[in-house]
């Protein structure tokens, strides 16, 4: 238990138990304690700060860039590595302007811009019910097309030969190495290709922190089926999607699964239903997924002139398959597991900040906290520091006293501290402290790294 003291004057002493959890802050605060927490405590920075930042683009601290690299490596191994049927890849970010022409993108890939007759500030017409956010003005101008891709120039040449465009998903990428993958893999329908990594949209209004950015992160996996078949894979990836985030701790009141009515479709889409998050503002997109027909394939074998097509041998047809693609932000849904697991409770009649997370996605799994800074506690300090450095990743803190350590793990979702003390030495054990309860338990230094692995895949 949290609050039995440990009967030996040498072991860190009891913190008192952990005040049953009160929700966290009402959600007006949440955003900004969210966001007050990821500047202090090296989640995110605004990017560029020392020059006055860059608007809306943001730079991924020590501990956010462990973070968002835990989502990575959770969507991965649930979309990759645990299946038969989906392979990876990389992509390039740059590309040439005929993927973009042939995906429709170029005509198409627009949001519609409007500005205030009133404040002359711009906004995207469908975000915003008709009146001005900044004066509250309903006079706006008749909406233009604003195309999202960013172009730029390869080589030294600034002519339109040179034109290219940073992507703007990475969905293309799949698209347009179909082939490649098939043939290189073996693989046949029903299956997939996976990516993840960075895309950009030169949004109108990029806002709320890292939800809604120039420059993001994505992790898509487009699935290709035969026709016949992908209302079934639809549904399939509907329930495989949402239920990835429930199992990485995001409670289920406040995730939802929303349809798109038939005229919010994208051009290419025969079906959509979004993953959503009761964000602080309201329920607001997490991942798409979306029945893409054959519609990419056909206009790349249109515009390319090469085949985009499989070959059944067993029936001897020849088709081009649906796919059925999940398409989520990583950056996004980093945002919402921080939102998730914020929480303020009490322990031992102090108020505290502790992060929630699932352990598998938590900056840090482990901090060793050696109890003084006293030289005799560091060998063996350093030999668990070692011994669960290769397995987990591990914070190191000699500072300060130990409670305030624990708060500082807390803060930042650590969810064991092992701390080496006095009777460490003697008895070959360490205190193992949980982050949610403040249970310690002792557990002999051999036994350490089965004990955290268990407690890790107990979750
Ligand atoms: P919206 O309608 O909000 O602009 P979208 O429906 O066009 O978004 P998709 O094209 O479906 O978005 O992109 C898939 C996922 O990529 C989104 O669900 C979101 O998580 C992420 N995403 C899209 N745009 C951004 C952005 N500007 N910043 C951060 N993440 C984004």
């Amino acid at each position: 238990m949290s609050d039995e003291a440990p009967s030996h004057p040498g072991r860190p002493g009891p913190e008192g138990a952990a005040a049953p959890a009160t929700g966290g802050p009402a959600s007006e605060d949440l955003m900004e304690r969210v966001v007050g927490l990821c500047k202090r405590r090296g989640f995110i920075f605004q990017s560029a700060e020392i020059y006055g930042g860059f608007r809306s683009t943001y730079d991924y601290g020590p501990l956010g860039v462990n973070l968002l690299r835990n989502v990575k490596n959770a969507w991965w191994e649930a979309m990759v590595q645990r299946r038969t049927d989906v392979v990876g890849l990389d992509a390039a970010i740059l590309s040439p302007p005929a993927v973009w022409q042939a995906s429709g993108h170029l005509a198409n890939f627009t949001d519609p811009l409007v500005d205030c007759r009133a404040c002359h500030q711009r906004w995207r017409q469908d975000k915003i019910g008709g009146v001005c956010p900044n004066c509250g003005s309903t006079e706006f101008t008749e909406a233009r097309a604003f195309n999202l891709m960013f172009k730029t120039h390869a080589g030294p040449l600034e002519d339109e030969g040179a034109v290219a465009y940073l992507r703007p998903e990475t969905a293309q990428g799949m698209f347009v190495n179909f082939v490649n993958v098939l043939q290189t893999t073996r693989k046949k329908p029903p299956f997939g290709i996976a990516q993840v990594g960075k895309s950009f949209r030169n949004e109108i209004t990029p806002q709320n922190f890292v939800f809604r950015t120039r420059e993001f992160e994505q992790m898509e996996m487009e699935y290709f089926v035969p026709p016949a078949e992908a209302q079934h894979w639809f549904e399939y990836w509907l329930a495989e999607r949402f239920n990835w985030y429930l199992g990485l701790g995001i409670p289920a009141d406040k995730l939802r699964l929303r349809h798109h009515d038939p005229d919010e479709l994208s051009h290419y889409s025969a079906g959509t239903a979004d993953v959503e998050f009761l964000f602080p503002w309201g329920w607001d997109e997490l991942e798409g997924i979306a029945n893409r027909t054959d519609f990419d394939l056909k206009a790349h074998a249109a515009a390319s002139g090469e085949k985009l097509d499989y070959f059944d041998p067993t029936t001897n047809e020849r088709y081009t398959p649906y796919v059925i693609e999940p398409a989520a932000g990583a950056t996004r849904t980093m945002m919402a597991f921080l939102l998730a697991a914020y929480d303020e409770d009490e322990v031992g009649g102090e108020p505290r900040t502790v992060l929630r997370i699932h352990p598998r996605l938590a900056p840090y799994q482990v901090a060793v906290l050696p109890l003084s800074k006293k030289d005799s506690l560091e060998p063996l300090s350093r030999r668990v520091l070692e011994l669960l450095q290769p397995h987990l990743m591990v914070d190191y803190d000699v500072t300060q006293g130990i409670g305030k350590r624990y708060r500082r793990q807390d803060e930042i979702g650590t969810p064991w501290c092992v701390t080496i003390d006095f009777d460490s030495l003697e008895d070959g054990g360490v205190t193992v402290r949980d982050r949610d309860s403040t249970e310690q338990v002792r557990v002999p230094v051999d036994g350490l790294l089965d004990e955290l692995r268990g407690r890790l895949d107990a979750r």
